[in-house]
């Protein structure tokens, strides 16, 4: 047992006091993902990866992921709610704070949804110089994130358009394999969102007026490609990348 919400607190003592003093949790979201997925998918992908990574640390535990986010650039669409990034700031704060008063020496922070990457970034240093002694560790690169993912697109013959950054195929097989019951299968043939490049520009241009300025349903990429063995792919190769990220750091 390695997640923190599952253990009791002697459970989580115990665990420390034997040497898993390693704690990693993502920074998801809920936030409207288009016609096919529920709002809590990057909180539900948050919660799959940050478990991946944990498990394949070793004397590592996970901590709840932290289930909204930054997403003013998703308001437009119902059933979104958003931090403000001060908020965000705030919460990382008290969570790193308080894992540290209980020993860990480790703190590995995971955003799970594109928008939580640059509150992240901002936030970091403070979060190290506050934690003397400890290890603070948070993934910041939104890009590379976007090219790990498109690398495992290439190996399942799906082009990086489709995959996409937000609903596509990526995100649809995903949740098809870690979550089925978040997926709405019949609405994939109607999903196809937004399959320009997903650069730079695409990002400000999201960041700036809202994602309905690139796709009015809300969707970059087009999920009719999808399927649970490409979700476990997408994965298991995101949880590799990551932890080869950790371990160079
Ligand atoms: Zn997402």
């Amino acid at each position: 047992m390695v997640d923190i919400a599952r253990m009791t607190s002697p459970e989580v003592g115990e665990a420390i006091k034997n040497g898993y003093d390693t704690v990693v949790f993502a920074v998801g979201s809920n936030e409207q993902h288009g016609p096919c997925l529920t709002v809590s998918t990057d909180a539900v992908l948050g919660d799959v990866l940050a478990l991946g990574v944990t498990k394949r640390l070793g004397d590592a535990l996970k901590a709840p992921t932290i289930r909204v986010g930054c997403s003013e650039h998703h308001m437009t669409f119902p059933g979104t709610i958003t931090l403000r990034k001060e908020t965000l700031h705030e919460l990382l704060r008290d969570y790193v704070s308080s894992l540290g008063r209980h020993g860990f020496k480790r703190i590995i922070i995971l955003p799970s949804h594109g928008g939580n990457f640059g509150p992240l970034a901002e936030v970091s240093g403070e979060l190290r110089e506050m934690s003397p002694g400890i290890e603070v560790i948070v993934y910041t690169d939104l890009l590379e994130f976007v090219e790990l993912i498109m690398k495992t697109s290439d190996g399942l013959g799906v082009s990086h358009e489709n995959a996409g950054a937000h609903a596509g195929e990526a995100e649809v097989s995903m949740m098809m394999y870690a979550n089925p019951e978040g997926v709405r299968k019949e609405c994939i043939p109607d999903a196809k969102g937004y399959v320009g490049a997903f650069d730079e520009e695409a990002t400000k241009k999201i960041f700036a007026n809202g994602i309905a300025a690139l796709s009015p349903i809300g969707v970059l990429g087009d999920p009719k490609d999808s399927s649970r063995e490409h979700g476990k792919k997408y994965i298991e190769d995101l949880v590799e990348a990551i932890v080869d990220f950790i371990k160079a750091m």
